[in-house]
């Protein structure tokens, strides 16, 4: 038993400081953070008090009002862009803020506190949900009227209909899919989001979704959660970013955007 723990504890030191090394290592990079959903406390608390996915508003306003307070600039995705290339000078203090998966709560939650820090975020939307109206207490989707860019907000795509998981241990619909699906996928989504950015559903790519980004002028794909901070040598179709998770202590927050 006593080994057991042992062992146990020497694997959880390990990956702990993976974590680290492979964040420190980065640093001279730029962070992208990656979000899903904002709901208000008390749905929070009822409904989703233990959804990774699911933050509260109070601790994402906590975090926006640190990047506010210190001073902090958000990138739009034409910057990123500017940045991979090496138009963009990195100033000392930059983030870049995105959202998957289109929900209301974007709209209704996050895009007031952007106004109220002067703060920009990219929302990467899930085409086939634009046509859904009803979803879970406070995960409703965005509909097409709602996908109006401005100066704190823009939205781009996260597929058409790639959102799924396939069967067999760890599998998504695009490990499935031949290239030509993945083409059409990727037409139905031009017809109704920007596609000129994308973010891979769950971070997962292939070689097949890569050229098809590249085949169609796609200029910056995300993928996620390899824990550090993208760089210029990174796959511009797999670009990585940290996954924001509902329980974040703060001291948590502000080593990853430092
Ligand atoms: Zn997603």
């Amino acid at each position: 038993m006593l080994c057991l723990l042992v062992f146990c504890l020497c694997i959880f030191l390990l990956w702990g400081i993976k974590i680290v090394v492979t964040h420190e290592l980065g640093k001279d990079g730029l962070p992208v953070l990656g979000y899903h959903a904002v709901v208000r406390d008390d749905v929070k608390e009822t409904y989703y008090a233990n959804d990774t996915y699911v933050m509260s508003e109070s601790k994402f306003k906590e975090q926006m009002k640190y990047l506010h307070d210190n001073n902090y600039k958000t990138l739009t995705m034409d910057e990123v862009y500017d940045y991979y290339y090496g138009d963009f000078k990195l100033e000392k203090k930059v983030v870049v803020l995105t959202f998957d998966d289109g929900y209301k709560n974007f709209e209704e939650i996050v895009k007031p506190i952007l106004e109220t820090y002067d703060l920009h975020a990219t929302c990467f939307v899930i085409g086939e949900k634009l046509e859904t109206t009803k979803h879970r207490i406070g995960l409703d989707y965005l509909q097409s009227e709602d996908l109006a860019n401005d100066s704190h907000v823009a939205y781009y795509s996260h597929s058409y209909g790639l959102h799924h998981k396939a069967s067999g241990l760890d599998r998504k619909k695009v490990d499935t899919m031949n290239k030509d699906a993945i083409q059409k996928d990727f037409d139905k989504s031009k017809n109704v989001l920007d596609s000129t950015y994308f973010a891979f559903p769950y971070g997962r790519s292939n070689e097949k979704a890569e050229s098809v980004l590249k085949e169609n002028n796609v200029l910056l794909g995300f993928g996620y959660n390899q824990n550090r901070n993208m760089k210029r040598l990174d796959n511009v179709y797999l670009l990585p970013r940290y996954l924001m998770f509902s329980q974040m202590p703060l001291w948590y927050f502000k080593w990853i955007v430092e």
